[in-house]
């Protein structure tokens, strides 16, 4: 059992691993306490996909900084990557309006497309050159080896207990450290119950479905649609925005009801990631609506212009949801509680990190 280490980080999802990446590239020791035997969390469960240019505020500082370290750490360490870019099929001309605007604001990380160089249906679109993809089942998984091949020690089916300043009690005994980052996702509750209801955190449960790619080509670039100009800030914030919302929830109400955001991404082996539906609570049922699965897949088909999906996988995913953000908060000296509230952590959780320990390691 480790006794001392400089920073432990609680929870090897990509935040706590992002954590880990930062305070080895200071030269710290560092000791990471994940109570499964390897991250099966929300950053294996999401369509792999660095969504950069749709962030906008701080988020998009950290976006284009994270970006760097994927690339840099897909080398290194070996996994998957793809600097694929983005599409956003604009189906409607209110849409293709926003992405206009877009463009206005965001110059070359927006570049303009006719109907006939969007991979689907559309009227017109965009690409995001700036956007990349990585495998989750294998990007984490391979950040954790290089981690601890960097001399990063991993305490696999060792749940935390007990957080103080200085020390980390777990079930298989204590360890001293001079910083504590507390990286659990939407378990924020469980250590820091008053702190989460402070801050409004719920947990968001997400349907997914893997399918086989239905038609004979393939789709290098990550694939979004007018809903999702409904849920990234970057879209979100323009004053052509409320009339695409208006529209979907005119024309489909209980799509936007479900919280779609249609998107889909390529899986290494060819197959689809597909998604999204989302629904909130502090805590969830468990039960999955067959509707929400439906929903996806009608929408996802008609998007590919097929008649049915050959669906291979569904699972649920859960993530943090609070009304900022990001939660970056010190309940006692020494402790950092950090966990990303808004469903971009693989965006983001590269360039947040080394934010964090500026601040908690001075
Ligand atoms: C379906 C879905 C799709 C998404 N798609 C995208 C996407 O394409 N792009 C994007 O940027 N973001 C996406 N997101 C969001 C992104 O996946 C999350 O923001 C990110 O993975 C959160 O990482 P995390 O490390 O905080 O949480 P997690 O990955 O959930 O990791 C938290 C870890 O803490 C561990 N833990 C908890 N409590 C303890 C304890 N007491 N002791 C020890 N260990 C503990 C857990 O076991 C877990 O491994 C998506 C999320 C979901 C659910």
């Amino acid at each position: 059992m480790t006794s001392y280490v400089d920073v432990v980080v609680v929870g090897a999802g990509i935040v706590g691993l992002a954590h880990a990446v930062d305070a080895v590239r200071r030269g710290l020791t560092v000791a990471v306490v994940e109570r499964d035997g390897h991250a099966t969390g929300a950053s294996i469960r999401n369509f792999g996909h660095g969504c950069v240019t749709a962030q906008a505020g701080a988020a998009l500082g950290y976006a284009i900084d994270a970006r760097a370290t994927w690339v840099r750490l897909a080398r290194e360490a070996g996994f998957w990557l793809r600097e694929s870019g983005t599409v956003l099929a604009a189906r409607h001309d209110d849409e293709m309006a926003v992405l206009e605007e877009f463009r206005e604001e965001r110059g070359d990380q927006v570049v303009l497309l006719p109907a006939g160089k969007v991979p689907v249906e559309a009227v017109g679109g965009a690409l995001f050159p700036l956007d990349i993809r990585v495998d989750p089942r294998e990007a984490v998984g391979a950040v954790a080896r290089w981690l601890a091949g960097q001399g990063v020690t991993f305490l696999w089916e060792t749940s935390v207990h007990t957080i103080e300043p200085g020390l980390v009690g777990t079930s298989r005994g204590p360890i001293t450290a001079k910083a504590v980052v507390v990286c659990v996702g939407h378990d924020v509750d469980r250590h820091f119950p008053d702190l989460s209801r402070r801050f409004g955190v719920r947990r968001c449960a997400l349907h997914m479905l893997r399918v086989a790619n239905p038609v004979p080509h393939d789709f290098d670039p990550a694939v979004l649609t007018g809903f999702s100009m409904l849920r990234y800030d970057g879209f979100a914030t323009l004053p052509t925005a409320p009339k695409v919302r208006a529209r979907l929830e005119a024309e489909s109400p209980h799509l936007v009801d479900a919280g779609l955001n249609l998107m889909f991404t390529q899986r290494p082996d060819g197959d689809l990631t597909i998604g999204d539906t989302h629904r909130y609570a502090t805590t969830l049922d468990p039960f999955n609506a067959e509707e929400l699965d439906r929903f996806v897949l009608d929408e996802i088909a008609r998007l590919l212009g097929v008649a049915r999906l050959d669906v291979r996988e569904r699972w649920r995913g859960v993530y943090a949801s609070a009304d900022r953000p990001f939660l970056d908060v010190s309940p006692v000296p020494g402790v950092r509680v950090v966990s990303v509230t808004s469903g971009i952590g693989m965006t983001t959780a590269f360039g947040l990190a080394p934010r964090v320990l500026d601040e908690l390691l001075t």
